[in-house]
């Protein structure tokens, strides 16, 4: 089936977002790679898109900024085919503490990152395919975390907090922009192999806590990543409103 239309992947240089983005190069999409400091994965890896035909553009924005989110659904506009996907993929945590132990600040941050920087880009996302707003429809997937379930004690309540606006978000998200030829899912990654635990002050936290999972392992990115990539694909035409966890049943 050829597929048309390009993909945003916010916080798309590293990690899960990473994975996505090569997983879509290799289906056929073209990408808009998001990052807010890490110019050089960023760069490297539409370099590597490229070189497998697609085509790839890096875009610095904190998602958190509506200026930016704005200018960057711009750009994607003029330099790259029709928005037919987003993966509302960029995501941050702080050290790990206890809730008596939280400032606003970091409060704050984390809901701004993880919840406004959603809510935005979804915004704009549905302004540009929804069938009412004169598009041709499209998908979204949050990627929200097994910690809105868990809740994530004497680590970061805050962030499990915030992935768990964003499974509220998908499930209304779903249902209102269903008759406008959108889609809207989650995955909800477990103990996954990436940067984000040593941002807590874990780096070793996947090793540390991957007795608790029943497949006895953590997963990989790429794991992850296949699961936004068939939420993304026509395969899963009829699939709205779901929160996929991705976890090896924990
Ligand atoms: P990661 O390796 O730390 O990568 C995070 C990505 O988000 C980077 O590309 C980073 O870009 C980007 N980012 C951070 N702040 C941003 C901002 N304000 N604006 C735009 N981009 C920003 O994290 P990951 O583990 O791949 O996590 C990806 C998503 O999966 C997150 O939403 C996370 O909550 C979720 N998740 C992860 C796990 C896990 O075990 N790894 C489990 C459950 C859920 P720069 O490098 O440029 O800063």
């Amino acid at each position: 089936m050829t597929i048309k239309g390009s993909v945003l992947v916010t916080g798309g240089s590293r990690g899960i977002g990473a994975a996505c983005v090569r997983l879509l190069a290799r289906d056929g999409y073209d990408v808009a790679i998001n990052y807010a400091r890490s110019a050089d994965a960023a760069d490297k890896l539409a370099a590597e898109v490229i070189a497998l035909g697609r085509q790839a553009i890096p875009i610095k924005a904190d998602v958190g900024c509506e200026a930016d989110v704005t200018d960057m659904f711009n750009r994607i506009d003029k330099e790259l085919p029709p928005l037919a996907g987003l993966v509302n993929n960029a995501g941050i945590l702080f050290e790990k503490a206890r809730l008596a132990d939280f400032g606003a600040d970091r409060i704050n941050e984390t809901l701004r990152v993880n919840v406004t920087g959603s809510f935005l880009c979804a915004r704009e996302a549905v302004r540009r395919m929804s069938t009412t707003h004169g598009g041709s429809g499209g998908v979204i997937v949050n990627v929200s975390s097994a910690a809105a379930r868990i809740g994530s004690p004497n680590e970061f309540i805050d962030y499990a907090a915030s992935k768990g606006a964003i499974d509220a978000m998908t499930l209304g998200l779903s249902k209102e922009v269903a008759a406008d030829g959108i889609r809207v899912n989650a995955v909800r990654p477990g103990l996954i192999h990436t940067d984000i635990h040593a941002s807590s002050g874990q780096p070793d936290r996947v090793e540390r806590l991957q007795a608790q999972v029943p497949m006895g392992r953590g997963g990989s990115a790429e794991e992850v990543a296949e699961a936004i990539v068939w939420l993304l694909s026509p395969a899963a035409s009829y699939v709205n409103g779901l929160l996929l966890d991705v976890t090896g049943g924990r």
